[in-house]
């Protein structure tokens, strides 16, 4: 890049499946000469200690530990979005009065407030979607499907009947994003939607060869440049964005077991499930009678702090054979040998992650965009088998056994995981991978700033 560099404006929502892409797209733009400034929240802040070349801009408010509920995802944006309002507002001017070189923002797409600021301010944004393009394309869809009875009573006796408009989604998967209320789930999403359609750019975390069905639809909503530049993590790793520490020892258990017989278990940072639930998932664990790795997150299991609620027989059963964590390093976990499957709740990180490691997915997902990653890992990308019944024992054992074990189905769906790693890293040490779309988003915002000056 010629002459001083530009800067760019980072502002990360605070949670694990956010803040990770947020940073990791920050240390890419600075890899490609852009100075950086984060604005972050005192809750789940980033440690500044380990990005030296960044700058750092704490705001006051935000969420308290006690508001931030994990279990009603679209209050948490709601909130975020108001509170957080005056507060950037203010960071930004300072930021603005300080430095003559700043060329655009960059905030969550959920962050749908910051559009208006932008305007405001009249600075431009640039929106990053955190997850799938094909989870993206649904949001905008949903108020049509809506219009066309959807999530109509008529439609419970049908929920496993394709949706047409979004292929392959099914009509369940449409209904299961429903949070709280129908009204407030589809404003809060619309906002999302508006917001990103005003913006000047729009950046996923994707790549092109993964989601090609699905981009001349998203063209027709999104009418601005769009940048698919991930896997963020083929360049720079999640771990050092990690908000809860590691647990090395799950790394030195995989040491001892045997190469890919082992299944690894998370549901991500947010996700929380009943005790009945968490105990279906430990005895379907015992008795599929493989090697399990288990992250159980403190919060995890509603009501306890980590594991009082499993019975000493649980322990007896499985011996040797598992280990449980409270948080792991994932992306190492994933490409360790031991490692032949993961079950996961098909939040879009860990998705990639998977599908970059060729590690073969279960896939149970929880909120939102989950419904879509998993429906599309099963049915479209045919890497991973989604279990249909929630939690429920006896599926989940014959599920482990499938993907883990057998030699028709589950042999294919692992070949195939197999197959997009492969292609996925020749992609990415011959052509550099997404050089081509992050050499137009620079540009982008090289031109934005040559404009504006
Ligand atoms: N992760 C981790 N250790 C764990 C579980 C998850 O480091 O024990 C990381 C994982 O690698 C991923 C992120 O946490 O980068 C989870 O993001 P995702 O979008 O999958 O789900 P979310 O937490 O947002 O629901």
């Amino acid at each position: 890049m010629e002459g001083d560099p530009r800067r760019v404006i980072l502002f990360p929502l605070p949670f694990q499946g956010h803040m990770s892409p947020m940073i990791q797209l920050a240390n890419i733009l600075h890899s490609r000469g852009f100075a950086i400034s984060v604005i972050h929240h005192e809750y789940n802040s980033p440690d500044p200690c380990k990005y030296p070349h960044l700058s750092f801009h704490l705001i006051p408010g935000g969420l308290s530990q006690y508001q931030a509920d994990k279990s009603d995802p679209l209050r948490l944006f709601q909130l975020l979005n108001i509170d957080c309002i005056g507060p950037i507002r203010d960071c930004l001017g300072k930021l603005l009065s300080t430095h003559d070189d700043v060329a655009c923002i960059i905030t969550d797409a959920n962050m749908s407030s910051s559009q208006a600021i932008a305007e405001d301010i009249g600075i431009p944004r640039i929106v990053l979607r955190t997850s799938s393009a094909c989870s993206f394309l649904t949001f905008a869809t949903l108020p049509l499907l809506r219009e066309k009875g959807f999530y109509s009573h008529d439609l419970d006796s049908r929920r496993e009947d394709p949706v047409p408009e979004l292929p392959p989604l099914k009509v369940k998967d449409i209904q299961a994003m429903q949070f709280r209320s129908l009204d407030i789930t589809l404003m809060v999403l619309s906002n999302i939607i508006e917001g990103a359609k005003t913006a000047s750019g729009l950046i996923f975390n994707t790549f092109h060869d993964l989601e090609e069905p699905n981009l001349a639809n998203l063209g027709e909503h999104f009418r601005l440049p769009t940048f698919l530049i991930g896997p963020f993590h083929k360049f720079f790793s999640a771990a050092s964005s990690s908000l809860l520490a590691q647990d090395r020892n799950s790394v030195s258990w995989l040491d001892t077991q045997e190469t890919g017989c082992v299944l690894y278990v998370s549901f991500g940072s947010g996700a929380t499930m009943n005790e009945k639930s968490a105990m279906e998932v430990a005895w379907g664990l015992a008795n599929s009678e493989q090697p399990f790795l288990w992250v159980v997150r403190p919060g995890l299991v509603q009501g306890s702090e980590w594991l009082e609620w499993l019975p000493d027989e649980f322990e007896e059963v499985i011996s040797q054979r598992g280990c449980i964590v409270k948080w792991a390093p994932q992306q190492e976990v994933l490409s360790h040998p031991a490692v032949g499957g993961f079950w996961t709740h098909s939040g879009w990180n860990s998705t990639l992650e998977s599908i970059c490691e060729g590690v073969p997915m279960i896939c149970s997902s929880f909120s939102g965009d989950q419904h879509v990653n998993s429906r599309y890992v099963n049915d479209a990308w045919r890497l991973g088998i989604k279990l249909e019944c929630g939690f429920e024992r006896e599926e989940i054992e014959s599920v482990i056994r499938m993907i883990m074990l057998d030699r028709d189905q589950g042999q294919e769906i692992r070949e195939r995981a197999l197959c997009w790693k492969e292609k996925i890293d020749v992609s990415f040490k011959t052509d550099g991978f997404s050089s081509q779309p992050l050499n137009a988003l620079s540009d982008l915002i090289s031109s934005i700033k040559s404009s504006s000056a």
